[in-house]
């Protein structure tokens, strides 16, 4: 059985100071760990930094965007195999705050999603509704959109073993996680959807729940039956309230498996 995938997403925070205070604090917990599983997504130009700090770990290494060019006259751009190169191994496509402040829409997200699972590396692909969508009741919807755009120019083999990170855009930031049911049943609607085209294919997907979790609401998670990790922002931040997280993630994986 895979193990539960925990990503902390520094997004755009975090120094050398940072780093150097919190990392063997991180290489710690997760040599404790038997059930649960780290990443970090650190800033870009942190993440060579840190994946030396992390041989002889099993902390993977995650970028928090990618382009869609593999190399050539993009200034400011970072190429997949860049990422490759320095021993990235997931890449999250299609953040909302990338969608939103950066305009990025379905189809060029796709092919992000497309090149990254083509050169070997495992796509996060974040999916989620606005919270106007959510008022329309147009979730499902929503979400099968953006998954169809990635349908629409390649065959569902496309996400064998890659991360589909359901996160609802209201939830992000906001210090309030969505309904537990309402979580379930978004999720276990994307299953059965791609399961309906390939089931074989819908069983490799490791499905995540990102937006608002920290250590005082995610217990409350495990009652949820289809995630299998969590992306996390702000709680990732603060190391105590991290390693606290992270306990008790390990704490109700290991009471549901056992
Ligand atoms: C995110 O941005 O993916 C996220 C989950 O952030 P937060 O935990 O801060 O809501």
């Amino acid at each position: 059985m895979k193990k539960f995938l925990i990503i902390a997403n520094w997004k755009l925070n975090g120094d050398f100071n940072f780093i150097n205070k919190n990392i063997n604090l991180i290489k710690k917990i997760d040599n404790s760990l038997n059930f649960c599983k780290l990443a970090i997504a650190p800033p870009y130009v942190y993440i060579d930094y840190i994946h030396n700090y992390l041989k002889n770990t099993s902390i993977n290494l995650v970028a928090q965007n990618v382009d869609i060019n593999e190399k050539g006259s993009f200034t400011g751009e970072i190429s997949i195999n860049m990422l490759k190169d320095i021993g990235v191994k997931y890449v999250i496509i299609g953040h909302s705050e990338r969608r939103i402040n950066h305009y990025e829409n379905n189809n060029f997200i796709a092919k992000k999603f497309i090149l990254t699972k083509k050169k070997g590396l495992i796509p996060i692909l974040c999916i989620g509704e606005t919270k106007e969508e959510k008022k329309q009741n147009i979730t499902e919807k929503i979400c099968i959109n953006q998954i169809n755009s990635i349908l629409k120019i390649c065959e569902v083999k496309i996400f064998y073993n890659t991360i589909i990170a359901y996160e609802p855009i209201w939830a992000i930031g906001s210090r309030k996680i969505a309904d537990i049911n309402e979580i379930e049943k978004t999720i276990s609607f994307i299953k059965k959807y791609i399961s309906s085209i390939n089931q074989k294919i819908s069983k490799s997907i490791v499905f995540q729940y990102g937006g608002s979790v920290n250590k005082d609401n995610i217990n409350n998670l495990f009652q949820i039956k289809n995630i299998n990790g969590l992306l996390v922002g702000k709680a990732s931040l603060t190391i105590e309230n991290f390693i606290s997280l992270v306990k008790k993630a390990e704490k109700n994986i290991r009471l549901l498996r056992s």
